[in-house]
């Protein structure tokens, strides 16, 4: 296949891609506008559901505009061969192939960055604050981005030059090396992203001794659960959303809850929620999810592999000099229908664990208790009650409210 036909392949791909996202967001606006099942209108009053609106389409029309702007700029990017461009400057500065690569790595990905942040701003600044959800000062926006920065360089630049090195020395094995690289960083990275990575960004503290830490306490006992970690979180310094989650595996185990959600609910409710993250242990979803991702890990090494065989791949972009960071861009630009469809099945197999985490806390803590507190939750963050059914198969990795407290029923 020449250059000029993969080029024309990846940019096809790129505005059908764009398309269907335009599609399906707008097709998600109109549907979130329809009536609620009058069983499920309580979680609204008129004042809340006109304030959800405004909020959905407040998203919806800053995204439209972020994402057009930057569906436009990488099809210029394509069509113009902006990607050769950035890789011959930076050939200009470096002859070692890793270098090269960490440079054109650096640079695609600053130019990203600088596209995205005024939405990012706009975001939080704008339409996070106009509904009373935004706490992040400017100083904490600003650091954010320098340590998030940094920390993606700190573990992204070694495991990039990592698995250039490996393509350079083992051709034909590069994809089963890689895997095995990529198997050994997610299980580092599961094992010990709470402890290492989320302390950057937040303050962990263990529960306090008091009503609630006893409630969760009697209730993990009663579970044979052995509590491990257990940190509230301050997410009160970002945002005013409730959430909680289940991290780790084996040992690591840790459950986090927001500061926000146990202020907004009350000891049985929080005890519910926790008991829902509980379930996803007790019921081996993180394992579940963590074996899956290594498969598709496979499979992905496995393609790029066989494709890094094809020197047009790189030729496809402009590139003159064809190269692994140059092919491992086609590819993923070509990936993209194979990961939607990858998508939908990791969605789909996350909301059926959220359906069966939910069933956990039920049947194992008080009935109506979650649901009341899946309510609270809800309302309080705005959701969208009645999102479209396929936005929701593509994006959603729990379930809409309703279908969960209908399930709950
Ligand atoms: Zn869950």
């Amino acid at each position: 296949m020449s250059a000029n036909t993969i080029l024309n392949i990846a940019l096809a791909i790129m505005v059908a891609s764009s398309l269907f996202d335009a599609v399906l967001n707008r097709l998600n606006l109109k549907h979130s506008e329809t009536p609620i099942d009058h069983k499920f209108s309580f979680l609204y009053d008129d004042e809340k559901r006109k304030n959800a609106l405004d909020y959905q389409r407040a998203n919806y029309k800053a995204n439209f505009l972020a994402d057009s702007i930057s569906t436009v700029i990488t099809i210029l990017m394509l069509a113009l061969g902006g990607f050769g461009i950035v890789d011959d400057f930076v050939r200009g500065y470096f002859s070692n192939e890793i270098l090269i690569g960490l440079g054109f790595i650096a640079i695609v990905g600053l130019l990203g960055s600088i596209i995205s942040l005024p939405f990012t701003i706009y975001s939080t600044f704008v339409i996070e604050a106009k509904f009373g959800f935004n706490k992040t000062t400017v100083k904490t926006f600003i650091t954010d981005k320098i340590k998030g920065t940094l920390i993606g360089a700190i573990i992204g630049a070694p495991l990039f030059s990592a698995i250039v090195w490996i393509y350079l020395q083992l051709g034909s094995y590069f994809w089963l090396a890689t895997w095995l690289l990529m198997t050994a960083f997610s299980l580092f990275s599961f094992a010990f992203g709470t402890t290492l990575i989320l302390p950057r960004f937040n303050k962990l503290s263990p529960l306090e001794d008091g009503e609630l830490r006893t409630a969760i306490l009697d209730y993990c006992k009663s579970q044979g659960y052995s509590v491990g970690r257990l940190f509230v979180m301050d997410g009160s310094r970002r945002s005013t959303k409730a959430n909680a989650f289940f991290a780790g595996i084996g040992k690591s185990k840790t459950i986090v809850l927001y500061d926000t959600l146990i202020e907004k609910l009350n000891i049985e409710e929080v005890v519910a929620v926790l008991a829902h993250e509980v379930g996803h242990y007790k019921r081996k979803h993180t394992l579940a999810m963590f074996v899956s991702s290594i498969l598709q890990t496979l499979a992905i090494t496995a393609l790029l592999g066989w494709m890094l065989n094809y020197p047009e791949i790189s030729y496809a972009l402009g590139a003159n000099v064809p190269s692994f960071h140059v092919a491992a861009t086609t590819f993923f630009l070509l990936f993209t229908p194979i990961s939607m469809i990858l998508g939908l099945a990791n969605m789909a197999i996350s909301r059926r664990n959220e359906f069966d985490a939910d069933e956990y806390s039920t049947s194992t803590y008080p009935k109506g208790v979650l649901a009341s507190a899946l309510g609270k939750i809800s309302t309080d963050a705005l959701a969208n009650l009645n999102p479209h059914p396929l936005y929701v198969k593509v994006h959603y990795t729990h379930p809409p409210v309703i279908e969960r407290l209908k399930a709950l029923q």
